[in-house]
């Protein structure tokens, strides 16, 4: 990784505006409106005055995906007074909850019952909210993260016990290495898995779909992403 430079803020803001250029061209062959689609900065490849940098170029919301490197970039961030929203991408231990939530804005892998318990709790005490996207596996691969399909309604029944929690969508990856054509099927599933969901729980209305990585976002707004997680295209010149 290259230090952050003058050299590395130049290519960090060239990075920024191919990516947007790149999901702009994908939502309009979509046919979708340009304001549809949110683009998530993941800067776990980096430390944080490199993210820094991504974020004076202009990419405000960032995610990370350990809890601790979060709590240190977030807390440099406030230190430095830079301003940007962190979207916890990767898995949540309980017990990094409580330090956790007053830092994000969002969190997109909430993935099973006892994180919920816990995240509501921890909201309850806190005196905030969390919105949240339910994290599933549409994959054949069941070591994958997520929560497979058969075990999603447990999940979305218990919702109503947790008042703090806004569930406001779904997260998925498709299968690592997976063709265009396999991973926009993938992608389909979980929009349809969404139909499906708001049919049966009629208050929610998860409108948020988080997929696309830098290798398949095109396929996932052909499909209905509303918001992409994007990373190693980020940093192309600097890892
Ligand atoms: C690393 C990561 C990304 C970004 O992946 P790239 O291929 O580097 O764009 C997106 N989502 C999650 C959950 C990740 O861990």
């Amino acid at each position: 990784m290259l230090k952050a430079s003058e050299a590395t803020a130049a290519i960090v803001a060239e990075n920024w505006k191919r990516v947007q250029q790149e999901v702009l061209e994908s939502t309009a062959s979509a046919d979708r409106d340009a304001g549809d689609v949110e683009i998530i900065g993941v800067s776990k490849y980096v430390d944080a005055e490199l993210t820094a940098q991504l974020v004076a170029a202009g990419c405000v919301v960032l995610g990370e995906n350990r809890p601790q490197v979060l709590w240190e970039k977030a807390e440099h961030f406030q230190r430095e007074g830079i301003r940007a929203a962190w979207h916890m991408i990767g898995h949540l231990q309980r017990n990094k909850v409580r330090r956790t939530l007053p830092l994000i804005a969002q969190i997109h892998s909430l993935d099973n019952l006892r994180l919920a318990e816990t995240l509501h709790r921890e909201a309850v005490s806190l005196e905030q909210s969390v919105s949240a996207l339910v994290e599933v596996n549409v994959t054949d691969d069941a070591s994958k993260t997520g929560l497979p399909r058969n075990e999603l309604d447990k999940l979305f029944d218990s919702l109503a016990d947790f008042g703090t929690i806004n569930v406001v969508g779904l997260m998925a990856m498709s299968t690592h290495g997976a063709t265009p054509q396999k991973a926009r099927e993938e992608f389909a599933n979980v929009r349809q898995l969404r139909d499906s969901l708001v049919a049966r729980y009629p208050d929610l209305k998860l409108e948020t779909l988080s997929m696309g990585m830098s290798a398949d976002f095109s396929e996932a707004i052909a499909e209905g992403a509303t918001q992409v997680r994007i990373g190693s295209s980020l940093w192309k010149g600097i890892l």
